[in-house]
């Protein structure tokens, strides 16, 4: 593969309302930087209410029209969006480059798993089928369908800006909702652009709209009493907020949080699988994946074989411009979170765990003023430390030694989040205990990051997610519709005279 283009539209980046871009009604912009240079490439404009008023508007006026369109036409529309994504994949990810700073090639993966979500929704006359029972009584029918919930919306996180909207609307819009998304502020351009190719496969003006922002456009959305449900995907503090204030506005509210995801190398893995799976899966988009590895739970005498391999390999990241097509690791999304990350390595060497590969001030030539850090390995950390409780959400790798595999297990199932969870073994027997017996909602034996494909779903355990319904897969279409009973009786087999007593079958 050449080169790719990279992104540099240098336009300010608007709310899209009713079908087309729309400034802001105040004032407050804030500026959006490419990571690999820290220099600001665009200004975000920041809704206000009143925007996001607006969106819903027009969302709650398009909205009938759609629910009254036939499924297979709702699916043709999102099947030509598909081809859309698909013609403009690799403009998609140069732009998540350009302002998260991932790889260009792990972004391409992002939007391939995006479209993944499209491709499933495009099925979606058969997952809106409904269940019918003839004769329940006598003359009796009785069936079930599932209908659209009305104005849905979306606020998702920076790490994944075309993937995790993706989990959301495509099946929100083939359900017959119509749907607002509010897009992390610190890449918000791919929002847009999916926006303007929605419109290009024939969704009706105001069907999808997105508001730019912070808590104001968060806040509007969940007070409004026009938006019937919210999807959240993001830190565990703001979901546990998303949650309790959504539910506390009646809507319905599924909130994807944070992570701390361990992978249990057993003495009988594949050592050189575990390794590679520990690298990628620790530093691939700088550790910044909900479903990175972060802690290798090291059993038995593992820990003295895999520690000396994983710092040499950390020692040798090829961390650089994502727009390189040889980099490993990019840059750090902003400058605060680098230092958030760094201030962590900081605290593990406070709190007595051994550092022995130091990331910090890690300098890309040429790119000075770019967010860079390096790829950080401790050894020997312990369940009381904070850089084993708290999500770091950086290139920051932490082994914890434990003596056998009950050990392990116990280890992560006290762990407050319950997002990822892998488990390296040749062991067919502790392969399948393991899945049974570990309290995390996504497991991989084997496999180091065991994103689930479209059609199974995508959700953590306890604080990783705050709601019943995981996201995309037959739960998303189950969250975004709810279901009808319907009994009919048609005059003809109606007896005569009143019924005072609960009605059974006949
Ligand atoms: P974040 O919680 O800071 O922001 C997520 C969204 O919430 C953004 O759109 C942001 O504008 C909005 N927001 C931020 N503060 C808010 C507030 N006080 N009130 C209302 N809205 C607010 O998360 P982030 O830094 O963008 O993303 C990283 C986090 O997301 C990590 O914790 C990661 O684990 C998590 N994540 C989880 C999953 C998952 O599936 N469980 C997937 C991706 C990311």
């Amino acid at each position: 593969m050449g080169a790719p283009a990279a992104f540099t539209a240098t336009a300010e980046i608007t709310h899209w309302i009713g079908g087309q871009r729309v400034p802001s009604s105040g004032n407050r912009r804030q500026p959006v930087f490419n990571p690999a240079t820290g220099a600001v490439s665009r200004q975000l404009h920041l809704a206000e209410t009143a925007d996001v008023n607006a969106a819903v508007a027009n969302a709650q006026t398009a909205f009938q029209a759609w629910a009254d369109t036939p499924p297979i036409r709702r699916a043709r529309v999102i099947n030509n969006f598909l081809a859309l994504m698909n013609q403009h994949k690799d403009t998609l990810a140069a732009m998540i480059t350009a302002e998260h700073g991932k790889v260009f090639t792990d972004a391409q993966g992002e939007v391939m798993r995006g479209i993944d979500i499209i491709e499933f929704a495009c099925g979606i006359p058969q997952l809106l089928k409904g269940d019918y029972t003839d004769q329940v009584s006598t003359g009796i029918d009785n069936w079930t369908m599932r209908q659209p919930l009305g104005v849905v919306a979306g606020v998702t996180p920076f790490n994944f800006p075309v993937m995790v909207p993706c989990w959301m609307f495509p099946v929100a819009l083939a359900c017959g909702n119509s749907f607002i998304l509010k897009p992390s502020e610190r890449d918000p351009s791919p929002s847009l652009f999916m926006a303007e190719l929605l419109k290009q496969a024939g969704l009706p003006d105001g069907v999808f709209n997105v508001v730019q922002g912070d808590k104001v456009a968060v806040d509007a959305l969940l007070s409004h009493p026009d938006v019937k449900a919210l999807s959240f995907v993001g830190s565990t503090p703001i979901a546990q907020y998303i949650y309790e204030t959504g539910a506390h506005h009646g809507k319905r509210v599924q909130a994807l949080g944070g992570a701390k995801n361990h992978m249990v190398v057993m003495p009988d893995a594949d050592i050189d699988q575990a390794v590679d799976a520990l690298i990628g899966a620790g530093y691939g988009s700088a550790g910044e994946r909900c479903m990175a590895i972060s802690v290798a739970v090291l059993v038995g005498d593992v820990a003295d074989k895999v520690v000396p391999r994983l710092a040499e390999r950390a020692r040798a990241l090829k961390i650089k411009n994502g727009m390189e097509l040889d980099a490993e690791m990019g840059p750090i999304v902003t400058r605060e979170a680098r230092d958030r990350i760094e201030g962590y390595i900081k605290l593990g060497v406070e709190e007595g765990a051994q550092l022995v590969v130091d990331g910090r001030g890690f300098k890309v030539p040429g790119h000075d003023n770019g967010f860079f850090t390096g790829g950080t390995l401790f050894d020997h950390v312990t369940p009381q430390m904070r850089i084993y409780k708290e999500e770091i959400f950086g290139p920051v790798l932490g082994c914890v030694r434990v003596a056998d595999f009950a050990a392990a297990v116990d280890l992560i199932n006290a762990h407050e989040f319950g997002n990822g969870v892998a488990c390296f073994t040749s062991d067919g027997n502790v392969a399948r205990e393991f899945a049974r017996r570990i309290q995390v909602g996504m497991v991989g034996i084997n496999v180091p990051i065991p994103v689930p494909m479209a059609w199974h779903g995508f959700g953590g355990w306890k604080k990783s997610l705050f709601g019943d319904m995981h996201a995309y897969g037959e739960e998303g279409v189950r969250f975004y519709t709810k279901q009808k009973s319907v009994m009919q009786r048609w005059p003809a087999s109606i007896g005569k005279g009143a019924e005072f007593v609960m009605p059974t079958a006949k």
